[in-house]
């Protein structure tokens, strides 16, 4: 090869190696680019990520803030409803006395006064009332605005409650030329609803009525449809224009809001109207003309009721009898002196022996010594309030029948009723209102009959007929909702329930009537199939008998001859047990567990325990070891030491369980020793072995 063919050759390689590295160069810049270019986007990725970790414990933050702001919130809402309950009852107590007090004066010295001085009186308690109905209405409305209301269901006399009504309105109206009209029609007296509300509805716009009214009429007529009540309330007053007709139900609204207007009131009036009425699943409207006047129409659904509206008649005739025969004592439990001396008056003009107590413990204690007729009782007390004495008296076997009538200044209604009030009066109240309740509690109940509930007219019938023909006393109630009212007023000696019915149903009336400490056999009668939880709440509920089906009709009337015919003779024959005890709860349950099977007595300390047993000399003694005042062990000692009462066995019911503690107990004279949580089926044992030995 020349020279220059080499030449040639190399230079052509070259070119080529040129183009190779060209090529690549090209590649790698390219593939710098991409790698650039994906750098970047995770330099976007990582960014976005920290705004992100930076939205997120932002975020956080708020959220964080937000929940201590509602936690805020909610303390303040606690605050201000404690604030309002507290404040209210600090305003209305001073309030009630002063209202009381001119009751007093004007009934005691009202004939010496002179006429000048009744004037002055009646102003008085008039500006009382006007302030305490203006306290009222504020608390009201906070009350509905947190949530705080509850519907109770009650028998409701409408024909009486409207000429109440309107005897209030009538002060309004005096010297005007207003005829007041109430009209209630026959079928629409007889309601079950809340009564209280029914009343505020109606109150509020006949007052409003005659407020706004100069000359002409003011009426209510109540009628119903069906079994829902329709009320118009009119008026040939002012009337309402326009434009303020849409705004009248609001807060604080008046329609002449001027520091000038003519009329008193705070706007809150029918703001309240309107929210109890849909309280009560009703509707309101309204309907003016400007110089000629205005309706209100209310409608409150399903609340009329065909039953009689007076059941109370029927016990002030039974009330007349037992006067005649029996001198009956009242304890009035209340720390103010003055509501003691109102109630003592009114009761002993009636021919009540009456007794008084100032706190919460005094009265159990004297509950214990005296076994009163009837309990009338305040919430707010001193050392123990009402509540802890109703659940007390409820737990008590022996003072768990004793009715009790509470009165207080707040309205915790359903509440006491579910505790097992017999009635619950919210102050102030007319103290003849009081001696109509007390009487009816007294002459109410054990009369010892029957009551069968049940949906189905026919077995309704059936049944009453049957047991009638028997010599029984039966009453009878279509739903659940109507046997709980007869129930409080007026409890059976036996109860035949239904379990399948329209809310509530029997297995929630057991529950209820339960909870409200009645202890009364239950026979439940039913065609329904039970599952576990159905037969976990009949056991709680200490059902003994349960009939499937509706073909075991002769069962289950025989079950109630014998449990009444047990009732009528075997029952002193039950063996008495008594059992110390301080927590309520293992009183409870252990009540629950020996019912039908002993008399329980109860104490709930020591030194009670042997009173009792003392007074009672009961078949056995089930002793708890630590408890306060006199403690298990010496309470034994001291019933041991007592010849009169020594062959009495004691079983010591405790949680102590040590051998030393063993030791101590029968040392002291227990005979038997049983450990808690406390066992049905052995405690039944034990119980049962000890009393057949003897
Ligand atoms: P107040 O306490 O001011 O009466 P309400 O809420 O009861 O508050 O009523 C609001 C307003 O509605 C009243 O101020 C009045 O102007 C008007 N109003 C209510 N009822 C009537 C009525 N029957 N006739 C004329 N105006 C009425």
């Amino acid at each position: 090869m020349s020279e220059s063919e080499e030449l040639a050759r190399l230079r052509a390689r070259n070119a080529e190696l040129e183009a190779q590295l060209k090529q690549k160069q090209r590649l790698a810049t390219k593939a710098v680019a991409s790698y650039q270019q994906r750098a970047l986007q995770m330099e976007i990725i990582r960014q976005q990520n920290e705004d992100l970790d930076r939205l997120a414990a932002d975020l956080a933050k708020a959220k964080r803030i937000a929940e201590e702001h509602a936690r805020e919130q909610e303390a303040t809402a606690r605050l201000k409803s404690q604030f309002l309950a507290n404040f209210s009852h600090e305003i209305r107590t001073p309030l009630n006395g002063i209202i009381g007090y001119v009751d007093l004066l004007s009934r005691e010295e009202g004939k010496r006064l002179t006429a000048h001085g009744r004037r002055d009186l009646t102003t008085v308690r008039r500006n009382a009332k006007t302030l305490l109905a203006l306290i009222n209405d504020i608390l009201d409305l906070s009350k509905i605005e947190a949530g705080q209301v509850d519907v109770v269901e009650e028998q409701v006399d409408l024909k009486t409650l409207a000429e109440e009504c309107a005897a209030t309105v009538e002060e309004i109206l005096r010297g005007r030329d207003v005829e007041l009209v109430v009209d209630v029609a026959e079928d629409a007296e007889s309601l079950i609803t809340d009564g209280l509300k029914i009343r505020q509805i109606v109150l509020n716009l006949m007052s409003n009525a005659a407020k706004f009214t100069e000359m002409g009429e003011v009426a209510l007529h109540a009628t119903c449809e069906g079994d829902d009540l329709r009320m118009v309330i009119e008026d040939t007053g002012v009337g309402i224009s326009p434009e303020d007709l849409p705004h009248i139900f609001e807060k604080f609204r008046q329609v002449d809001g001027s520091r000038t207007r003519t009329k008193g009131g705070t706007g809150l009036g029918l703001a309240i109207v309107h929210e109890l009425v849909l309280l009560l699943g009703g509707k309101l409207d309204v309907e003016s003309t400007l110089g000629r006047g205005t309706t209100f129409e209310v409608r409150i659904p399903g609340v009329v009721h065909d039953g009689p509206a007076k059941r109370q008649s029927s016990n002030s005739e039974k009330w007349a009898a037992l006067r005649s025969s029996e001198t009956f004592q009242v304890l009035v439990v209340d720390d103010d002196p003055m509501i003691q001396q109102l109630a003592r008056k009114e009761l002993e003009s009636e021919g009540f022996e009456v007794v008084a107590a100032n706190d919460g413990i005094e009265a159990l204690r004297i509950m214990r010594e005296e076994k009163p007729d009837a309990v009338v009782l305040d919430i707010r007390l001193p050392r123990l309030d009402g509540w802890g004495v109703l659940s007390e008296l409820k737990s008590d076997a022996e003072l768990r029948r004793v009715p009790v009538i509470i009165m207080s200044v707040e309205e915790e209604r359903s509440r006491g009723f579910a505790l097992g009030a017999y009635e619950y009066l919210v102050k102030p109240i007319e103290p003849s209102a009081l001696t109509e309740v007390v009487t009816g509690a007294v002459a109410a109940g054990g009369d010892g009959h029957v009551l069968v509930v049940d949906d189905d007219a026919d077995t309704r019938e059936l049944v009453e007929r049957s047991l009638t023909a028997d010599g029984f006393t039966v009453k009878s109630a279509a739903n659940g909702r109507d046997a709980l009212l007869q129930i409080r007023h007026d409890p059976p000696a036996l109860l035949v329930l239904d379990l399948v019915m329209p809310e509530p149903d029997g297995l929630e009336v057991l529950e209820r009537i339960r909870t409200a400490g009645h202890d009364f056999p239950v026979v439940v009668f039913t065609g329904k199939d039970l599952d576990e939880q159905d037969q976990r709440r009949l056991r709680e509920g200490f059902v003994r008998v349960l009939q499937k089906n509706g073909v075991a009709l002769d069962a289950v009337l025989s079950e109630v001859r014998e449990r009444m015919q047990k009732r009528r003779s075997d029952r002193p024959t039950l063996p008495r047990v008594l059992y110390v005890e301080d927590v309520v709860q293992n009183r409870d349950i252990v009540r629950r567990y020996l019912h039908g099977f002993v008399e329980l007595l109860e104490a709930n300390d020591g030194e009670h325990g042997v009173q009792v047993a003392e007074r009672e000399k009961p078949d056995l003694i089930l002793m708890d070891l630590s408890l306060p005042r006199l403690d298990g062990w010496g309470a034994t000692t001291r019933i041991k030491a007592n010849p009169e009462l020594a062959s009495i066995p004691i079983i010591a019911l405790t949680a102590h369980s040590s051998p030393e503690d063993r030791a101590k107990a029968k040392e002291a004279g227990c005979i038997g020793y049983l450990t808690k949580p406390i066992e049905r089926d052995l405690l039944l044992k034990t119980i049962m072995g000890e009393l057949d030995g003897r």
